[in-house]
């Protein structure tokens, strides 16, 4: 997640979400279950690296493209630029999403993300940093030469990045009125199934109800992960090396 490497915010983010997830578990989990050192790792170590990232794909992008010029975009109220600057970081995000799951080189990479197999909110920041980089620079290239201030791609991309720590919150929470508008931990859980095929938005659903890829049940998945993972710890999930042999796997089932 590019918006976090700070403790403050882990503790943050901590005092957020672990008093929800112990109050309402969908799968019990010890206080440090396994796999919390890579994922905190990922936290302070992923996050630079994508920020170094989208420096250099924002720099090249900004030498190419004007972000500064009169647009017909800029014109509307701010109001309206920040709903069509989620829809379209959604509809770019749904593409890159399903590409990271259909592109057998692309999957390499995004199986780092699969790779968690006890999924809580400090489990949404496992990534590789190039996934970020190519997925937020393609959002932020579209943007900017549409004519949308770069203000906007930050605040949109900062309500998504926010969003997706909920979506994987170990939280036994349900809102049947609200679930296909709005994407909710079970929709997300449902993506991070094991063979799941679909659930790729990060958080307008209905995006994959039109594209035919909506996976989400009534019930919960009984299991998260893939079967090709990365190696477990960070440094082997930046190399993107497989896993050595004998590492197992340690499933958890639902409360
Ligand atoms: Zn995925
Ligand atoms: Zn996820």
């Amino acid at each position: 997640m590019e918006l976090f490497h700070h403790p403050l915010a882990l503790l943050a983010l901590a005092a957020l979400f672990v008093p929800l997830e112990r109050r309402w578990p969908l799968r019990r989990a010890p206080w440090l279950r396994e796999g919390w050192k890579t994922d905190v790792a990922h936290f302070f170590l992923t996050s630079p690296l994508q920020k170094l990232g989208l420096v250099l794909v924002v720099g090249v992008v900004v030498a190419v493209v004007d972000p500064y010029r009169d647009s017909l975009v800029q014109r509307q109220p701010k109001a309206l630029q920040l709903v069509e600057a989620l829809l379209l970081l959604e509809l770019i995000g749904y593409a890159m999403h399903r590409a990271f799951h259909e592109v057998p080189a692309l999957w390499r990479i995004h199986a780092v993300h699969h790779s968690s197999e006890h999924l809580d909110w400090l489990a949404a920041v496992r990534a590789h940093p190039l996934e970020q980089v190519l997925t937020r620079g393609a959002q932020f290239l579209a943007l900017t030469a549409l004519g949308f201030p770069l203000a906007m791609f930050a605040g949109a991309a900062g309500v998504l990045g926010l969003w997706a720590i909920f979506l994987h919150a170990n939280v036994r929470l349900r809102l049947p009125l609200v679930e296909g508008l709005i994407a909710t931990p079970a929709f997300h859980h449902w993506h991070h199934a094991r063979a799941a095929r679909g659930n790729y938005a990060g958080l307008f659903p209905w995006i994959d109800s039109l594209f035919h890829t909506n996976v989400t049940q009534p019930s919960w998945p009984n299991e998260s992960g893939t079967d090709d993972p990365p190696a477990q710890s960070w440094w082997g999930q930046l190399t993107l090396r497989r896993p050595p042999r004998g590492e197992g796997r340690d499933r958890t089932a639902p409360v």
